[in-house]
């Protein structure tokens, strides 16, 4: 059955991929983003393969950004079913130079060099914010259209380091626990009015976000993307294609009985002790 499904971080990498293929199954699917040009591209994407889709502003930490983005998706497409709250990512400014400390860090004259005594309140309040805040308050604003429907859920997503933090990046590895914990939270919340609530946590993508993190200008790997490539018994980074049907199986009936889970898309990665 054909379902009214609202994506936010649409116009991103790995939602724009959820996006596609969502509407490959005949669903209407909402692209909010706050890079507006980039959520349009997505839906003419769609809709010149077939597909019904819009492109929508929206701001996932402002409450009124979010209300007018709903009222737009209800006047073109009805009462939202399902929400992929997909935007989310790090900030520099609440990142680590090195992965470990070292007492000679703190006379460290290298231009821009950050231990842990250095981290900014503020770039940390912007991760917790962007990703936890902006999962909690697009779910206030369209979890609404679904109490009293059926078939309804929410897919949100979290990431490996929510089940143990990655060096270098505590605020971001604090705030996906936090989407994981919120996710058991509102299933069991949302349980009594039928809406399901699950995540994936995808494992290593090569993205724009972590491009210059993982890789060298020649397309070498940095020391921590090679790393990465030997935690990960699979031995391969993740393609945006690999979240494809784990993410249409819990948006389908097919996992009526599935809520609370968060599922590692990580080629083995969370199960491996590096032993
Ligand atoms: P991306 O940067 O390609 O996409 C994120 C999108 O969110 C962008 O289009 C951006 O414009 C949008 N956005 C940012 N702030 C916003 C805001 N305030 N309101 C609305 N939209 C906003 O990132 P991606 O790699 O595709 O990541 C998508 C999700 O997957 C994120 O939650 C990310 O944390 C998570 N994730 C990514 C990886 C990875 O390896 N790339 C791994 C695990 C989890």
């Amino acid at each position: 059955m054909s379902k009214i499904i609202v994506v936010t971080g649409a116009g991103g990498v790995l939602c724009s991929t959820l996006a596609v293929a969502l509407s490959k199954q005949g669903h209407k699917i909402a692209l909010l983003d706050l890079n507006l040009e980039a959520a349009q591209e997505v839906a003419a994407k769609i809709n010149k393969n077939g597909g019904t889709a819009i492109g929508v502003k929206a701001n996932v930490l402002e409450k009124e950004s979010l209300e007018a983005a709903k009222k737009e998706v209800n006047s073109a497409f009805g009462l939202c079913d399902i929400l992929v709250n997909g935007a989310g990512g790090n900030h520099p400014l609440g990142t680590t130079s090195n992965p470990f400390f070292q007492q000679e860090d703190l006379s460290s004259t290298v231009e821009g060099f950050k231990t842990f005594f250095d981290l900014d309140p503020k770039g940390i309040e912007f991760v917790f914010n962007l990703n936890f805040i902006g999962t909690l308050l697009p779910t206030q604003i369209f979890a609404k259209d679904m109490v009293g429907k059926k078939g309804c859920s929410i897919l949100n997503i979290s990431s490996m380091n929510a089940y143990t933090p990655l060096t270098k990046i505590p605020a971001y590895s604090g705030a996906k626990a936090a989407v994981s914990n919120f996710t058991q939270w509102l299933a069991v919340h949302f349980s009594k009015v039928g809406i399901r609530v699950n995540a994936l946590a995808p494992g290593f993508f090569l993205t724009e976000q972590n491009r210059t993190l993982l890789t060298n200008e020649d397309g070498s790997l940095t020391q921590r993307g090679q790393q990465i490539i030997d935690q990960t018994p699979m031995g391969r980074y993740g393609e945006p294609e690999d979240l494809i049907s784990t993410t249409l199986y819990l948006c389908d009936e097919a996992s009526s009985f599935v809520t609370g889970v968060v599922i590692p898309i990580d080629g083995g990665f969370s199960a491996y002790s590096g032993v």
